[in-house]
């Protein structure tokens, strides 16, 4: 069963002690539990914490991420895939491009979107939702806690 890394954002199958093959990182237990950037799936159910998702400060703001639900695409890096989608739009304008597209809203603080710290992200073209590292925070005042007990 390939399980999703809450550090890497990889979809991997986990060694026999737990650990992540792509990272190393211990997927499950305590280590998990006391990270502090952790996988958080977008768009949510429920109210979103007035955290930013980078630094755990409180902000209002909110920054649009906007992304192609390729197949093939969906493999690059956000910030690369985010390029190629820039480029897409670019080159064919925006009625060329009519694949299916995820818009999420994540919190990111003023400072952290100055300085270019949003937390990396990955698409999850099947299931067309967005995972991106998010502060312990941030996660803390999540409404439903997943997986979390
Ligand atoms: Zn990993
Ligand atoms: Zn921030």
């Amino acid at each position: 069963m390939l399980e999703q890394c809450p550090y890497c954002l990889g979809r991997v199958l986990p060694q026999s002690d737990g650990g992540c093959p792509s990272c190393q990182m211990q997927m499950t237990g305590d280590a998990v539990k006391n990270a502090t950037m952790l996988a958080v799936r977008f768009p949510m159910a429920g109210k979103m914490p007035c955290m930013c998702v980078g630094c755990g400060r409180n902000t209002s703001r909110r920054q649009l991420f906007v992304e192609t639900l390729a197949d093939e695409a969906s493999e690059l890096p956000g910030c690369l895939g985010a390029f190629s989608t820039m480029l897409l739009y670019m080159v064919f304008g925006a009625t060329k491009v009519s694949e299916r597209k995820i818009r999420v809203k994540v919190p990111v603080c003023d400072e952290c979107a100055h300085r270019r710290a949003v937390p990396p992200w990955k698409v999850e073209s099947q299931e067309g939702t967005m995972l991106f590292l998010c502060h312990e925070r941030f996660r803390k005042h999540l409404p439903r806690q997943a997986g979390g007990s």
